[in-house]
């Protein structure tokens, strides 16, 4: 009797946590699944996305450096998935790197992105890719600024900022 009792309320606890993502008083961050994901045609995107995004986030192409509008920008806030507006970058990991792309120390959280091998270009790269729509954001290096030592280089195409 015990167990049933118990098997009850293991049940009642899975069934609540699983309507608690449209529970606005719930005070616990729903975790990523496979629903969270934007999953979309390559037609659709071309409908979304201008060109120059397209051709960044959807075929991993990578912005001019020093001309993109997020480069030398300093306002305080966060930046988003130009394509699914997922967090991405808070402005004050970003930092002036002087290789011509947004730089930024860290992700708003590690799950927020993808980290891929890249050996394109007859390099080894780590791309970061935005985990919530696969949109290509850019590369991750071990060249900056303590405390995590990484250079997240981004494509500013690929983001779109937020006060
Ligand atoms: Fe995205």
């Amino acid at each position: 009797m015990r167990n049933l009792i118990l098997l009850v309320i293991a049940f009642s606890f899975i069934a609540c946590n699983g309507n608690s993502q449209n529970n606005s008083t719930s005070t616990q961050k729903p975790k990523s699944t496979m629903s969270d994901k934007v999953v979309k045609t390559e037609e659709e995107w071309k409908k979304i996305l201008n060109p120059e995004q397209y051709q960044v986030l959807r075929e991993k192409g990578t912005e001019m450096p020093f001309s993109g509008k997020y480069y030398l920008h300093k306002e305080k806030g966060i930046y988003v998935c130009a394509a699914c507006g997922a967090e991405l970058f808070r402005s004050d990991t970003k930092f002036d790197a002087g290789c011509g792309w947004p730089s930024f120390s860290d992700v708003v959280d590690s799950t927020k992105v993808v980290y891929t091998k890249d050996t394109s270009h007859g390099m080894v790269r780590t791309e970061i890719t935005c985990a919530k729509c696969g949109g290509h954001l850019g590369h991750v290096f071990d060249d900056g600024p303590a405390p995590t030592g990484l250079r997240y280089c981004i494509n500013s195409v690929s983001i779109d900022f937020k006060k």
